[in-house]
């Protein structure tokens, strides 16, 4: 009998107890990825989303010789090439956040970013007439796609393509749409500040995610939001950079200087159903600062933001920043 109730206890803890998620985490993109599957496990799901991952990456990083992107890059100013729909797709997403920043965003942007070689081994700080030339050769402008032929051609040989700061928001995209095709009603898609939710928790409470503290070691938030169904996406200066002559230098470029951004902003989180939407917004909007950010994100219908200057001052923008909890009062205020 005892045996009995202590059986029913048990089974009544473990049945009220949060399920643990089924977890596949793996380095892919240059970063960890992580997927959590609530619910039943699914590991030929969780295979798929990984291999998904791994073709967007062999055909989009910059890193990789024989990626369709680096063919791009080698035939700078030689000759168009016929690209994969999926990269076409992402060029063609990463012109028209181009044009629509003047700029700020710019998938042009590789020889600058080869010549800092910022979260390499490579990192130095080049001479003023070394960033004067690599700045020369970054311009979306003559970035041409021809859709007919699904190809695409750098005018100027020494230009450069570089699709960083919006491929993992199209692989959090597809990665999400796997996870609805098969039937997957909760889960989380986390590839390394860019993240992804899909349903809610057990109970029907929507996941509640952190934002990073820009000023404070990994793992440390400064705020935290609820969102179902939704990318947020950060882009900041304290993952990838170095320090010389007491001054850091961080990976998002401002191709009007050639230098790291210097905007003010020291973190920015963009929300939205899309993740390449909110991937390229939040490396946009860091580069446009606060103002101009603001005034741009004020145009996308369906996107809500969180943007951190370096006073500690936080703006929020759009509907589901309502949702915001400032966890560090000391640091930060709400503007
Ligand atoms: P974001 O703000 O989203 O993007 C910043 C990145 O975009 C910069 O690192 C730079 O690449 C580029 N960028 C800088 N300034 C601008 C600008 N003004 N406009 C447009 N783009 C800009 N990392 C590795 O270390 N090794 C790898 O082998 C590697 N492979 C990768 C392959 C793929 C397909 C992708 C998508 C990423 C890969 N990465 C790799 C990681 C890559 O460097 C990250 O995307 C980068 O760290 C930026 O991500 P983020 O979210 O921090 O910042
Ligand atoms: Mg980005």
């Amino acid at each position: 009998m005892a045996l009995a109730l202590a059986a029913a206890i048990l089974q009544l803890t473990l049945a009220c107890a949060p399920a643990a998620p089924h977890m596949r985490a793996e380095l892919v993109l240059g970063t960890l990825c992580k997927l959590s599957l609530y619910g039943r496990d699914r590991p030929e799901t969780a295979a798929a989303v990984f291999e998904r991952l791994r073709i967007i990456e062999a055909r989009m990083s910059a890193n990789l010789d024989d990626s369709e992107v680096s063919r791009v890059s080698r035939s700078a100013g030689i000759a168009p090439q016929t690209v994969s729909e999926d990269t076409f797709y992402v060029i063609k997403t990463a012109k028209e956040f181009a044009e629509l920043t003047d700029g700020a965003f710019d998938p042009t942007i590789a020889p600058l970013v080869r010549l800092w070689g910022i979260g390499t081994e490579n990192a130095r700080l080049p001479s003023e007439e070394e960033i004067e030339a690599a700045r020369r050769l970054v311009d979306y402008r003559g970035l041409i796609l021809d859709p007919a032929a699904r190809s695409v051609f750098l005018e100027r040989a020494g230009m450069g393509l570089d699709l960083g700061a919006i491929a993992k928001g199209y692989a959090a995209d597809e990665a999400a749409s796997i996870l609805r095709a098969a039937g997957v009603e909760s889960a989380i898609i986390d590839l390394g500040g860019n993240v992804y939710t899909l349903g809610r928790k057990r109970g029907g409470k929507p996941f509640r995610i952190g934002i990073q503290d820009p000023a404070a070691e990994r793992g440390s938030y400064l705020g935290a939001l609820t969102i179902t169904d939704r990318s947020l996406v950060t882009s900041g200066p304290y993952e990838r950079f170095f320090i010389e002559g007491g001054r850091r230098y961080h990976h998002i470029l401002d191709r009007r200087t050639g230098y790291p951004s210097d905007s003010g902003l020291v973190s920015v989180t963009i929300i939205g159903a899309s993740s390449i939407r909110a991937d390229a917004l939040s490396t946009s909007v860091f580069v446009m600062g606060k103002e101009r950010g603001l005034a741009l994100l004020a145009g996308q219908a369906g996107v809500s933001a969180i943007l951190v200057d370096e006073s500690g001052a936080i703006s929020l923008s759009g509907p589901e920043s309502s949702s915001f909890e400032l966890l560090d009062m000391k640091k930060y205020h709400l503007e």
